[in-house]
């Protein structure tokens, strides 16, 4: 089956990551059209997935925009439009990755005959979306689309209850190679010998940096934890929430953790950095539709602390392996780190339910299977 992937984003963030996975196995028989340039190309090369900016300057649409906005970008994105459609003529399927790729898959694979499949990322609820928007993604999925990929049992929920239809939607979680995630011992002493971790109980947060995330949370939390409890966090600003960013610096000052939380940025090496911590904090403040940070920890063997909402609810059993806590509930958080931090013989078999059961369930290869079965039964 060949496949014209289409995905808006310039930037990898996890439904990015999802997609080079979902990708790969088609090799010369897939194409990835972006509406944008940028790192996450870079990527899709690197694991030798064909790839093509569609268009370079960025749609100005943005997740809350109201209607009169929304038509005038769509006349935007004509061109792109008759691009994707010339394309999609050489392919048997147009699987639209994102919200924009739907609009413009859905319009597409009307022009182009071409079935149209497209993988919910994301909680279609007004807490992340304008009404519009909302209605557009609903109304263009229930028209359009022959199948939706809903990451979550939340996220299929939420469509439903959007006005969705039932009888297209399917859940499949993300997948993962459990081996990307085994980390060397001596790699491990390095980074945290130059990171300036050694003797510190390490705390991870691997997230974008967006108020939504949460990483403001895990600060106050911080501060209410022993001195020897330190945090990292990973991850940059994707999509312009630099006023956010400087909040945090500003939040770690006032608070007086100049020597407790460090930044490090967007990187690569998130099983090496995760191999690096004692425990990894999910700390979103809105319900999250899936976690991939969650699943990652799990298969690295650490403990997780998860924001008790959304995906998370279906990733994590509290107690069993991981624990779940009240999202936006900072006190709640550094109990949950304590805990976790004296309770050691406790927190290491939870982490190690975790990795068995985090192999066996979102193994990239059953996944794959999981999604190659769907299209075949669908399309
Ligand atoms: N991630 C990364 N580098 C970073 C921070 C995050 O590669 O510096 C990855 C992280 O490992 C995860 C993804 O970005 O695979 C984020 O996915 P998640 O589902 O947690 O959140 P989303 O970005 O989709 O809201």
């Amino acid at each position: 089956m060949k496949i014209l992937f289409l995905d808006q984003s310039g930037k990898p963030g996890g439904a990015e990551l999802c997609l080079i996975d979902i990708a790969k196995p088609y090799g010369h028989d897939a194409l990835v059209g972006l509406f944008a340039d940028g790192s996450f190309k870079e990527l899709l090369l690197q694991n030798n997935i064909p790839v093509e900016v569609l268009r370079t300057e960025a749609i100005a649409v943005r997740k809350e925009s109201g209607l009169i906005h929304g038509l005038n970008t769509l006349r935007q994105l004509l061109p792109l439009i008759n691009k994707v459609v010339k394309k999609a003529r050489k392919y048997d399927l147009i699987y639209a990755n994102t919200q924009k790729a739907l609009v413009v898959g859905a319009i597409a694979s009307f022009f182009s005959r071409r079935p149209l499949v497209y993988h919910l990322h994301d909680i279609l609820s007004t807490e992340h979306f304008s009404q519009t928007n909302l209605r557009v993604a609903v109304n263009l999925a229930n028209r359009f689309a022959s199948l939706v990929i809903a990451n979550s049992q939340a996220s299929k929920t939420a469509f439903i209850e959007a006005g969705g239809r039932q009888d297209i939607i399917e859940v499949v979680y993300n997948g993962f190679e459990p081996k990307n995630y085994q980390a060397n011992e001596s790699n491990i002493k390095r980074l945290q010998q130059n990171l300036e971790l050694e003797g510190k109980f390490v705390v991870g947060h691997f997230s974008r940096l967006a108020p939504w995330k949460g990483q403001h949370i895990l600060i106050d939390a911080l501060a209410q934890c022993p001195p020897q409890v330190t945090a990292i966090l990973v991850g940059d600003a994707l999509f312009g929430e630099q006023n956010y960013v400087e909040q945090l610096h500003q939040q770690v000052a006032k608070l007086e953790l100049e020597n407790r939380v460090k930044f490090l940025g967007f990187r690569s090496d998130i099983p090496q950095l995760m191999a690096a911590c004692d425990l990894v904090a999910h700390t979103s403040t809105s319900p999250e539709p899936f976690g991939r940070v969650i699943v990652e920890a799990m298969l690295c063997e650490k403990p997780v602390i998860a924001a008790k909402a959304g995906g998370a609810m279906e990733l994590v059993e509290h107690g069993l392996n991981g624990f779940l806590v009240a999202p936006g509930e900072p006190q709640e958080l550094a109990q949950a780190i304590v805990t976790c931090l004296q309770e050691t013989e406790i927190t290491a078999t939870i982490a190690k339910n975790a990795i068995i059961n985090a192999s066996q369930r979102f193994d990239v290869a059953t996944i794959n299977h999981q999604i190659a079965q769907l299209l075949s039964e669908r399309i």
